[in-house]
């Protein structure tokens, strides 16, 4: 019996996974067959270019995607973001899209422009700032499930809580994004995650150092050979996980990031449980996305971007690119190696 030696919980958790699957799975199948929108999107995946770019033995990979020309060039601005329909609430949704909700407050949604393979789009069910750390109050709209608990009272943990929950649902299968409001997020006026699959992402599949600090059940470690700055917590249990997230937070206010200069990925494998990569920004878009004519380099990084896959929708990009270009680019987007340091420092105190 495959089942052996499980609690009835571990049982049923089992089913949950297969099952959410399953249904993502057939939700995929059924929007890239009736939703025109998304199968000319998923048709469109199975032809672009695409190549290796490498630097220093670290290996990235370019992808010539046109239609996410509108996503790298949206503006974000609070004049624009007030002036345009929201496309992730409810009642805009195109009406061929369907979606899965989770967690009782996010709905699930094929991504009709996809960068990977099964990129699925995750909108909270309500209409509430793309923020992790508080700041603006929620609008006080009632949770449809989880005891009507008002969601104004959502927490820096809660949101960690919900990715880590939502990577174990899709656990062995697929990773949860975030992309921080200021980098990368299309929609920072309209909470949402992504998710892709597992083994796609250059920098997941790269190797951890030693950690920077170690606890009961977790840790944080800095990567190995990346350009940069990123941290990886890795811990056996949300509890593990949200006490070290807290923990980092604090040295983030320290040195004055805020949850929109964050790009995070967590993934959950029965092995090795939660990893939660952070990457540390310091700027939404690179000098070379505001040139003009021949000088301008059109890249507008968001997490699946600073993960190693440079989604450049000009041929243009496409054909100049090249590793040391990326690196620069990276950088330059980064957070500045002075404050990283300065964070590693409160981490270790
Ligand atoms: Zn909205």
């Amino acid at each position: 019996m495959g089942t052996a030696g499980k609690t009835e919980e571990e049982q049923l958790g089992a089913m949950e996974d297969k099952s959410v699957k399953g249904l993502l799975d057939a939700l995929w199948c059924e929007q890239t067959t009736n939703w025109p929108l998304m199968k000319k999107g998923y048709g469109d995946l199975q032809q672009l270019l695409t190549k290796d770019i490498s630097v220093n033995n670290i290996t990235f990979k370019a992808q010539h995607n046109p239609a996410r020309i509108v996503s790298s060039t949206a503006k974000t601005d609070r004049e624009s973001i007030a002036a345009r329909p929201c496309f992730l609430c409810r009642h805009n949704l195109p009406a061929e899209q369907k979606g899965l909700l989770l967690l009782g407050r996010y709905i699930v949604l094929t991504n009709p422009f996809p960068i990977v393979d099964r990129h699925f789009v995750i909108p909270s069910i309500d209409h509430i700032p793309q923020r992790l750390m508080g700041g603006e109050k929620e609008n006080g709209s009632k949770r449809e499930q989880n005891g009507g608990q008002n969601s104004s009272q959502k927490t820096i943990h809660d949101r960690i809580e919900d990715m880590a929950r939502l990577a174990e649902l899709f656990s062995g299968w697929l990773d949860v994004y975030f992309n921080g409001a200021t980098c990368g997020a299309s929609a920072p006026d309209h909470f949402h995650f992504q998710a892709g699959p597992q083994g796609v992402l250059p920098l997941m599949e790269q190797h951890a150092k030693a950690p920077v600090i170690e606890r009961n059940g977790g840790s944080i470690m800095l990567m190995e050979e990346q350009p940069r700055t990123v941290l990886l917590l890795q811990a056996n249990s949300i509890s593990a996980l949200c006490s070290l997230w807290s923990l980092l937070t604090d040295g983030l206010k320290e040195i004055k990031v805020g949850d929109d200069q964050l790009n995070l990925v967590i993934r959950h494998t029965e092995a090795k449980r939660w990893r939660l990569w952070i990457i540390l920004r310091s700027k939404h878009r690179p000098e070379c996305y505001f040139r003009e004519g021949d000088e301008q380099f059109l890249s507008s990084p968001g997490v699946i971007d600073m993960s190693g896959i440079a989604v450049l929708p000009r041929p243009e990009d496409y054909s100049r690119i090249t590793g040391t270009l990326w690196m620069q680019l990276m950088e330059e987007v980064s957070l500045p190696a002075d404050r990283f340091n300065r964070l590693l420092e409160f981490l270790k105190r």
